[in-house]
């Protein structure tokens, strides 16, 4: 969906606008886009239900309250007010499909990088139809970057702050310049720690693992489900430790996740071909429970799912429409 096409509303500071309606000052835009945090969340579309059900709404609005907070942000804005406002913009554009909503924080006001006090934090949510790539035979190609994962000791890997995703971008242009599709970066320490925008899973005899969250990644929402999915439902061997380069190499299998990417898999890695071909038997395995999950078909978790009310809504308009008889 272009900026051109676009649903009729976003959420903005407490209210519903109209998308054409929603501006900012240009002066608002100076240092107000490095402070700010977002979030990313998916909404998945039951069809046999009627509903959309928003995947782990409230580990990403609490993970959006822990990046306002790192990053000194007042935040007036409570969970379950911001959890109503994503459920209320994906009702009113009527997403009765696939949709991913972003809300972003981000602070005007302040004279200085320092002026904490002086600043006035300001919200808005948008939402747009996003279909699922679950379902598709699509797999990806990276390339280690020669950029360094940033780190804990200058940057905060583990919230969701825009500033970071310039370590991001520098990655992931340099690996499609260099003909990957896509990026993995090490820290530091030369430890393997994510992709640009998801994290990063590996399984080499029969053992899943994944880079600790003290290797300088996001505390990703997906990478969670996995390893909850992994150990509680499919009884698979799993490790969260540090992971060297080479046995990024030397991998059966390996795929990025996160709500974007979902879990795509990674068919080479610095042109070694992984052993499980483009998609291997266990990331197979975990797809196909995300995607259950995700969409409520497979009813366990019901926690992880935030119905948002368009079946309710349907079975309204249809009732005060009368075309149905009770
Ligand atoms: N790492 C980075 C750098 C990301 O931007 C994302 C996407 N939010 C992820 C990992 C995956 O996080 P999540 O599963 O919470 O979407």
């Amino acid at each position: 969906m272009s900026n051109a096409e676009h649903p009729p509303y976003l959420w903005h500071n407490h209210r519903l606008v109209r998308w054409e309606d929603a501006t900012a000052h240009l002066t608002d835009h100076w240092w107000a886009s490095v402070g700010a945090v977002f979030e990313g969340i998916r909404g998945y579309w039951n069809g046999t239900d009627g509903e959309t059900y928003v995947f782990r709404l409230d580990a990403h609005l609490e993970r959006l309250a822990g990046s306002m907070r790192l990053v000194r942000m007042d935040n007036s804005f409570p969970p379950e007010m911001v959890q109503e406002a994503v459920c209320g913009l994906i009702r009113a554009n009527a997403h009765a499909g696939d949709v991913y909503v972003m809300p972003l924080a981000y602070s005007t006001g302040g004279r200085s990088f320092g002026s904490v006090g002086e600043r006035v934090t300001n919200m808005f949510i948008t939402s747009r139809p996003t279909t699922s790539s679950l379902g598709e035979a699509h797999s990806l190609r990276a390339g280690f970057s020669s950029w360094r994962r940033i780190d804990e000791s200058s940057m905060p890997p583990r919230v969701k702050a825009v500033a970071n995703y310039r370590n991001s971008q520098l990655a992931a242009s340099e690996a499609v310049l260099a003909g990957h599709d896509s990026a993995l970066m090490l820290n530091a320490q030369g430890k393997v720690t994510e992709g640009p925008g998801s994290c990063v899973f590996f399984v080499r005899g029969g053992t899943l693992f994944t880079p600790d969250l003290s290797s300088g990644i996001l505390e990703s929402i997906t990478r969670d489900s996995v390893l909850r999915i992994a150990r509680e439902l499919l009884g698979l061997r799993v490790e969260e430790r540090t992971v060297d380069r080479t046995e990024a190499y030397l991998a059966d299998e390996a795929f990025y996740c996160g709500t974007a990417a979902e879990i795509t898999p990674i068919a080479a890695i610095d042109h070694h071909e992984l052993r499980g071909g483009v998609l291997g038997t266990v990331t197979q395995q975990l797809r196909d429970a995300y995607h259950g999950l995700v969409r409520g078909t497979d009813p366990r978790f019901p926690e992880w799912r935030t119905p948002v009310g368009l079946a309710g809504q349907q079975l309204r308009a249809a009732q005060s429409a009368n075309r149905v008889p009770w």
